[in-house]
């Protein structure tokens, strides 16, 4: 598959220098797979989960929005399926009786590699990982001699599962009931809305079909956590479950699947760029999964799951709270416990996902005086700043107009003042972040009320009505 590392560095640095993205604690040398938000990475995040918020709630009459708790019952990843079947591998060796997570045993082997050797490692281990070989996974961490850094021997147990699920305790804990205030952190948001399906469908007199959607924080304690946001261990998702009669699961499958491809393509994306996957195995509850998946630096990989799951996870906390969890169709005058499509997709990835197809780096010189730009190109209702507002010089009551443009814009959008270095460098430093629009204030605007605007995309400047600027970009953001 066709990746281009460089440019996935490339990203993950401007990221880091333009204010978007960090590793989290970063001067304690950071935490593996956890990320910051800075300033224009918290608002690209910002606008790209509102834009998903409002295209499902606000876009659709039968669906509403809910924010569930972080924490559940216990009891609710029983129900799920998560405290038996959510798990990663792990290794112990017989000798000093040390446990390994098996990505990191053969990782710290990697390490010790030549770059060539230990990326053909990596590839092993993940192609093992991905098929549950845990047999050929054992048998390749034998063959490679790969000893426990205690005894250093290779004695090793075969592999077992870990549960992929962070757990903590609630409340104070007396040592002599450990366990019993055992509470996760949940991996995944649907949980939370099954668990309010009847709360939702009573108090708002939903009939089916509806869909309850909800965006918050999800933890899982990744086994392979080295792709940037890709995969990180506290992340957050955008789901919505889709409750149907039973028998409709086809059709609403094929409309959910088309609807979110076409939300993806609404974010600007090329259309070369998506693809769906269709499950080769899917879960036991499940009768048919897609994945949409997006063409990043790292290859074509998953963004969104689009999964039909039956009546698996209503009648399982059915059966574990001894709740009824029906609807009473009248249509057909019958009860029955609804199927569901749900829709999932990971807002950091997303986010990635939007940064991957702006990130641009252009040459913009001449032959005399060669120029690169690096530009993010994103669609102005994702981009944190939508408008840049420079004064020409520092006086002549210059400043004056240009503030008074941003106090007249910013009620209805993010704007930016900068009236320090030549115009060329602020033009650079908006490219860099994706301000959609530039504009500049000079002596003409006292004498005409125009201004320069200056696309990024197309770096063309023409000359329009100082007062015609809020509506180009209202207007934009529209699109
Ligand atoms: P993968 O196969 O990549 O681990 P998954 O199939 O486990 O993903 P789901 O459980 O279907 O993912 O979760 C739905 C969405 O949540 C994914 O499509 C992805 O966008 C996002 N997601 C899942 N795990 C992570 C993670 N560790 N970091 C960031 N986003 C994630």
């Amino acid at each position: 598959m066709a990746t281009d590392q460089n440019k996935f560095q490339a990203i993950i640095s401007h990221c880091k220098e333009y204010g978007f993205i960090f590793p989290s604690s970063e001067i304690y040398d950071g935490l593996s797979a956890v990320y910051d938000y800075g300033q224009y990475g918290a608002e690209l995040k910002k606008n790209v989960r509102d834009y998903w918020w409002r295209s499902m709630t606000q876009m659709h009459d039968n669906i509403v929005g809910i924010d569930a708790a972080i924490f559940m019952h216990p009891t609710v990843w029983k129900a799920s399926g998560h405290v038996d079947n959510f798990s990663d591998p792990m290794i112990d060796n017989k000798d000093s009786k040390k446990r390994y997570r098996v990505d990191h045993l053969i990782e710290g082997y990697a390490d010790t590699l030549p770059e060539a050797e230990k990326d053909a490692v990596i590839a092993a281990m993940e192609n093992y990982l991905k098929e549950n070989d845990y047999a050929g996974l054992k048998a390749f961490i034998e063959e490679k001699k790969i000893a426990c850094a205690v005894s250093g021997t290779v004695n090793w147990t075969d592999i077992r599962q870990f549960n992929l699920m962070f757990s903590t305790e609630f409340g104070a804990v007396a040592a002599e009931n450990e366990g019993d205030n055992k509470v996760y952190l949940r991996p995944e948001t649907a949980q939370g809305i099954f668990v309010n399906f009847l709360n939702v469908q009573k108090t708002g007199r939903m009939k089916i079909p509806f869909g309850i959607a909800q965006v918050g924080k999800a933890f899982r304690n990744e086994i392979v956590a080295r792709q940037f946001v890709f995969r990180m261990r506290e992340f957050e998702q955008m789901e919505m479950q889709f409750f149907i009669r039973p028998g409709t699961q086809q059709e609403w499958y094929a409309y959910w699947k088309e609807e979110r491809m076409k939300w993806h393509k609404s974010l600007g994306l090329k259309p070369e760029h998506l693809q769906f996957h269709d499950h080769a195995k899917l879960a036991h509850y499940a009768d048919a999964a897609v994945d949409i998946e997006y063409n990043f630096p790292i290859g074509f990989k998953e963004v969104e799951g689009i999964h039909s799951r039956t009546d698996f996870d209503l009648s399982q906390h059915q059966k574990f709270s001894g709740k009824k969890l029906q609807y009473f169709d009248p249509e057909i005058n019958q009860n029955y416990v609804p199927y569901v499509i749900e829709t999932s997709i990971g807002l950091d990835r997303c986010c990635f996902m939007v940064l991957s197809e702006a990130y641009e780096e252009q040459e913009v010189g001449t032959a005399e005086k060669p120029d690169t730009r690096v530009v993010l190109k994103f669609p102005p209702k994702l981009a944190p700043i939508k408008l840049a507002v420079f004064p020409l010089t520092k006086k002549d009551g210059l400043p004056e107009i240009a503030k008074h443009l941003i106090a007249e814009c910013k009620k209805n959008f993010y704007c930016y003042y900068e009236e320090k270095d030549s115009i060329g460098k602020r033009y650079r430093r908006q490219d860099a972040i994706g301000t959609p629009f530039c504009v500049t204030v000079d002596h003409q605007t006292i004498e005409d009320g125009t201004v320069t605007v200056r696309h990024r995309d197309s770096m063309e400047q023409e000359r329009i009505p100082l007062t015609a600027v809020k509506e180009m970009v209202m207007k934009a953001m529209m699109d």
